[in-house]
């Protein structure tokens, strides 16, 4: 269970939520009529970019579970799809420990599904908004031991944070309490990968109630500034393997990256 008191925030279901535009992107049931026709309107290819983006989070977290992380805190879980992080994560390291947080109160109406652990690990989940670091560090702390390494993931969360809200600096606060050997996992819409689809995709949001901001590479580079970017650095979804070169990856207009922190 949740170790906050639940408060119940109230569902809004007049206006599109992005948790549930991307669960109807996923092929999910978990949404409502407005957040479909938001779906509806977008280019196929965002039913692709979400479904890379989600493979993307499979091998990641897999990846880092298999070097021996066995503490995560996922922000912007969004609502629960199997497998979920933990699922993945515990199937490496039964003992794992996972902290999901999410703002959108539909996301704690189905934490439950994030809650079933294995008897040996643990989970746990904060509705909090990634613009408070400080609050969700702090309640992590009551589940995950910050003296030793943290696996941060923030997956398709950033674009949903403008620069005037200093989605850099949020990031920056979140990496500055974690320990060395923790990594960082991110990944973001890009705007320059597919210029007009990632302006048709941002406007169609925008006419939903939903404000997007992607960004270039290099944007999405600066939140990785100061750590060690691992194998094979800042690439698209598809390209993502530490295992070596994916040969015919299918195009993304989604970057992402792990990295250490040093
Ligand atoms: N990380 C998941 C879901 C991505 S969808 C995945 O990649 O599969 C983006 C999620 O971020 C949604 O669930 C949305 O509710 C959440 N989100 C958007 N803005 C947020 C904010 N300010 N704080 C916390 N979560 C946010």
């Amino acid at each position: 269970m949740p170790t906050e008191p639940q408060r119940f925030s109230e569902i809004v279901t007049d206006r599109a939520h992005p948790a549930r535009v991307y669960d109807w992107l996923l092929g999910g049931k978990d949404n409502y009529p407005v957040d479909e026709a938001v779906g509806k309107q977008l280019p196929p290819e965002a039913k692709d970019a979400a479904r890379q983006n989600r493979q993307f989070m499979h091998r990641a977290a897999g990846w880092l579970a298999a070097q021996g992380v066995d503490q995560f805190l996922d922000i912007g879980t969004g609502i629960p799809t199997e497998p979920n992080l933990h699922q993945i994560v515990q199937d490496v390291v039964p003992t794992a420990k996972v902290v999901y947080t999410d703002n959108d109160p539909i996301v704690l109406r189905h934490a439950e599904a994030l809650l079933i652990s294995r008897a040996e690990g643990v989970t746990d989940y904060i509705e909090a908004d990634v613009r408070q670091p400080e609050g969700i560090v702090e309640h992590a702390r009551r589940t995950l031991d910050f003296d030793r390494p943290i696996a941060l993931s923030l997956i398709a969360l950033m674009h949903f944070i403008p620069d005037e809200q200093d989605a850099h600096a949020i990031v920056r606060s979140l990496v500055s309490t974690l320990p060395s050997g923790s990594y960082l996992v991110l990944s973001h819409a890009a705007s320059d990968l597919y210029p007009e689809l990632s302006a048709q995709v941002t406007a169609e949001y925008a006419k939903g109630g939903i404000k997007l901001g992607f960004r270039t590479r290099a944007e999405v580079e600066r939140f990785f500034d100061g750590l060690d970017l691992v194998a094979p650095g800042l690439v698209t979804a598809t390209e993502w393997d530490p295992a070596g070169p994916v040969e015919g990856a299918e195009g993304s207009g989604i970057y992402v990256g792990v990295a250490r922190i040093p």
